[in-house]
């Protein structure tokens, strides 16, 4: 992880994401809607964090579950950016 920058998580992005079947049909909209969408399963598993930490009934995660939703935010997040043509030097 710490060797991690924004261009190998760029580059790991656009090759994983040619491999989704469907990527040639993925626009602008399709890609702002999916950021949208991890950003509410990052909410809802920090929820389920907080019914941890504060002892209330229900379905609850871990902080790797946590981890796991805030990672597909970045990715996600980064894809827009790429698609948008996006650098890191243009942010
Ligand atoms: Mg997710």
């Amino acid at each position: 992880m710490a060797d991690l920058t924004f261009d190998t998580l760029r580059q790991a992005n656009i090759t994983r994401q040619q491999e989704w079947p469907g990527y040639e049909q993925t626009d602008t909209t399709f890609k702002a809607l999916e950021v949208c969408g991890e950003a509410g399963e990052l909410a809802e598993a920090v929820k389920k964090l907080v019914r941890v930490e504060r002892g209330i009934a229900g379905t609850t995660v871990n902080l790797e579950a946590v981890a796991d939703e805030l990672a597909d935010v970045v990715i996600s997040v980064d894809l827009l950016a790429e698609h948008l043509g996006i650098t890191d030097e243009a942010a």
